[in-house]
């Protein structure tokens, strides 16, 4: 028997895994998934089993590999720690994102850091884990024996231990913290033999008790047409066993999550387990609440806020069986859930699900992947499926994969969609008005006080890069071979373009003869207010009885600070909550009659060419807090750009006026769906050295994209574009200069980029991230 193992060393040169033979005395305890001992090269190395065969010809990556030169496995360190898709997956994302295969095997590794080899003074290796302890607890039940014990009359303790239990076993913990000191009452019913006590392992980060009362989720007693239509689809999908797609395209609260619970019970009965990914900011109680009060104690859950005990805990409840339904962030993909028989993606068009940081891999790109190796379904949901999404179910497959769209156009019951006001900015500043509350939304704000209702007020300043505004006209300077909006530099008084490197010189208003490019006017200005000036204003604008909650970065630090937030608007009689786009997502507080948004212009003017689609996104899903419960919402937007066909889209509830718009706009400029974009990126101390490096990178990259291409149509070509510095062109002391690769769709790009770094090698002081499908061009 042979092993393919990947070595624990994180070079991009060890891109492959490494054939070893497996001795007969290990024959018996090896597994794909076990970490061994190998060695490599002179010294001894820890590695990891991916996969098994009877001859190292049939070992992924060792076709070429020759039977007699393999060493043999030295010893087995740890039995599989990892799910059944660590090998061929890690495989996948290490050449698909460009990325250290030992890197991306670790993604499938148990929580608590990286485990390391040591030497015993005997001069034998042992893994040394990095050390949590577990912890356990004492549970206390009635033994059969109880039915004939009668206690001493006196011994009221043991009557209220018996009467405890009566209902099932209970922890030691609680029972002492029902009744102050029980130990004496359960040492003397064990040694009769009427109660016993078992230790076992306790799951830390189970416990999050909340007060918000849409935590939990009682079953409709009638699904809405849509999610009959919706759930159909899924269970084809369950039979079929072709790892399906199914995108779930459902207005806010249309019931998106009732599907997929109705969908989990289906593959729980077939004795599989499911999956379901979530955005961070969206892992709060009242989601996990959701999941926890339909199944119980069968979920494990993931988020950044864990700490490494309740990490760890939740992590072996999956290992050990404990848990067959996780709900977590992108990285809930990677744990050893055994027989996975679906996989969910909340707000599949987040961006949150694509890893900043190397392996920078995508969610939903890795869930398609498994679900096509696993033959599973995967559900996409979201009310604004992204660009890619909605391309491929056009298309109706994917590189081989069928995808399929099923609508949820209505909420159920008597809650409708809110109504939209746009208020025009420019017509309030010609009015000569300088308040940052427009008349209909100051209006809106006395109306909400005057009923007792509760506001939701959206200001989002994320990715925020200064550019400039006609405040007469809306006009925004956008770079004439890009068509994303232009960044302000305030020091060389020039606009610049990020992704092309075009350079304009401008001089924005007070500066005599500033002039806007479309109406002339002087008023062409840089934008900039925050969320705590508005704070200000509410506070100063509003009566003393009513609340104003802030919810941004700043306020929102301490462990539980989001959901004490939360939990005091909940509370509160009349209240407003104005916040970043954290406030946009996911709350379901009935009592929210108005949502207003301070700015939309912000989210329109990204200098992004996704800026269009995640704006309808933001303004979506805020517009969608408003108006859940009995009363009727209505949403007011400020903006300058009126006419945006984001604004558009969102004031009809129409999104194909804003998708048509996009995909030509997007098809035309060689943008994704249509095209792969690749972002390669440069950082080092020396501006001039980073020039060179990105240079020759650069240059390699477009020779090996040229061989490549060499059979394909002149329009179907990969090319590069810059390279050029970044819209952040410095951070942490670090010159930033990138150049992007647009490539058609199922073009290898990856392997081209990484046989040119290979060429150019590693430099001393020079750092180079490969960012394949790229969200983050800033
Ligand atoms: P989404 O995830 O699509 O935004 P939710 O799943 O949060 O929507 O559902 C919105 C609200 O509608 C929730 O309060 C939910 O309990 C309720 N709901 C979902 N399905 C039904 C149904 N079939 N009948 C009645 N109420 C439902
Ligand atoms: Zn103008
Ligand atoms: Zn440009």
């Amino acid at each position: 028997m042979y092993a393919a193992v990947v070595v624990d060393i994180p070079a991009r040169a060890l891109s492959e895994p490494f054939a070893y033979a497996v001795p007969a005395h290990l024959a018996d305890d090896m597994a794909v998934g076990c970490t061994v001992l190998v060695a490599f090269g002179h010294r001894p190395a820890l590695g990891y089993v991916i996969a098994l065969a009877p001859a190292v010809s049939e070992l992924p990556g060792a076709a070429d590999l020759d039977e007699a030169r393999v060493r043999p496995i030295e010893a087995i360190l740890s039995p599989p720690v990892c799910s059944e898709f660590a090998g061929p997956v890690s495989l996948w994302i290490s050449r698909e994102y460009v990325a250290p295969l030992s890197e991306c095997l670790r993604l499938f590794l148990p929580p608590g850091g990286t485990p390391r080899l040591r030497k015993d003074e005997d001069g034998s290796y042992r893994l040394e884990r990095p050390a949590v302890p577990e912890v356990h607890e004492r549970v206390v039940s009635l033994c059969p024996q109880a039915a004939d014990y009668e206690p001493p009359v006196r011994a009221t303790r043991q009557r209220q231990l018996i009467e405890a239990l009566s209902c099932g076993p209970v922890t030691t913990r609680e029972l002492n913290l029902l009744y102050t000191d029980m130990s004496p009452a359960i040492r003397a019913l064990e040694r009769r033999g009427v109660v016993r006590v078992d230790e076992r392992r306790a799951w830390r980060g189970c416990d999050d008790g909340t007060t918000l009362s849409s935590a939990r989720a009682a079953a409709p007693a009638r699904l809405t047409s849509g999610q009959r239509e919706a759930l159909a689809a899924i269970e084809g999908a369950i039979d079929a066993h072709a790892g399906d797609v199914i995108v779930v395209d459902g207005v806010t609260g249309s019931g998106k999550t009732e599907v997929y619970l109705s969908a989990i019970d289906r593959v729980l009965a077939l004795g599989k387990s499911a999956c379901v990914l979530v955005p961070e900011i969206s892992l709060t109680a009242q989601t996990v609440g959701r999941f926890r009060s339909r199944f119980g104690g069968t979920v494990a859950v993931f988020h950044s806020r864990l700490s490494a005990g309740e990490r760890l805990d939740q992590w072996d409840m999956v290992r050990t069986g404990a848990a067959r339904v996780v709900v977590g962030a992108r990285s809930a993909l990677f744990c050893p859930l055994a027989n996975l028989g679906l996989i969910v993606i909340d707000e599949e068009h987040e961006q949150s699900y694509k890893q900043g940081s190397s392996p920078r891999y995508h969610a939903r790109e890795v869930a398609a992947h498994m679900a096509r190796v696993g033959g599973f379904p995967l559900v996409l949901g979201s009310a604004t499926p992204s660009a890619e999404a909605l391309a491929r179910c056009r298309a109706g497959s994917h590189l081989g994969q069928t995808w399929r769209r099923v609508e949820m156009p209505e909420r159920p019951g008597a809650s409708r969609l809110p109504e939209i006001v746009v208020a025009d900015l420019r017509r309030e500043f010609s009015q000569g008005a300088r308040s940052m509350f427009s008349r209909p939304l100051y209006d809106a704000l006395m109306e909400v006080v005057q009923r007792r209702e509760k506001a939701v007020l959206l200001h989002n300043r994320r990715g925020f890069a200064p550019f400039l505004m006609c405040r007469e006209c809306g006009c925004v300077p956008t770079c004439d071979h890009c068509s994303t909006a232009l960044t302000y530099h305030e020091r060389t008084h020039t606009l610049e373009c990020h992704t092309c490197g075009a350079v304009y010189h401008v001089r924005p208003y007070p500066a005599p003869g500033s002039a806007c490019p479309r109406c002339g006017s002087r008023y062409l200005a840089k934008m900039g207010m925050g969320t705590q000036q508005i704070e200000d204003a509410l506070v100063a604008m509003l009566p003393d009885d009513v609340e104003v909650i802030r919810m941004d970065a700043d306020s929102t630090r301490g462990k539980d600070a989001h959901k004490r937030l939360l939990e005091q608007f909940d509370a509160a009689e009349c209240a407003v909550l104005l916040g970043t786009q954290m406030i946009a997502k996911g709350l379901d507080f009935p009592e929210v009659t108005l949502v207003g948004v301070v700015l939309a212009d912000y989210a329109l003017k990204m200098p992004d060419f996704r800026a269009s689609e995640r704006a309808y996104d933001l303004l979506e899903q805020v517009s969608g807090r408003a108006g859940r419960g009995e009363h009727p919402g209505r949403v007011i937007i400020q903006t300058y750009l009126p006419d945006d066909p984001v604004i558009r889209a969102v004031a009809t509830h129409d999104r194909a006026v804003l998708v048509d718009h996009e995909a030509k706009q997007r098809r035309e400029a060689l943008y994704p769906p249509y095209v792969r974009l690749t972002n390669v990126l440069v950082r080092g101390s020396y501006e001039r050295e980073v020039q060179r490096y990105i240079g020759e990178l650069a240059r390699l990259v477009s020779d090996g994209l040229e061989r490549a291409a060499a059979g394909l149509p002149e329009d179907a070509r990969p090319f590069i574009m810059g390279p050029t510095s970044c819209v952040i062109e410095r951070a942490k002391d670090s010159y930033r200069h990138h150049f992007i690769v647009k490539s058609p769709i199922g073009f290898d790009v990856s392997s081209v980029i990484a046989s040119a770094l290979d060429t150019v090698g590693a430099r001393r002081g020079i750092s180079v991230s490969v960012d394949v499908d790229a969200y983050d061009l800033m």
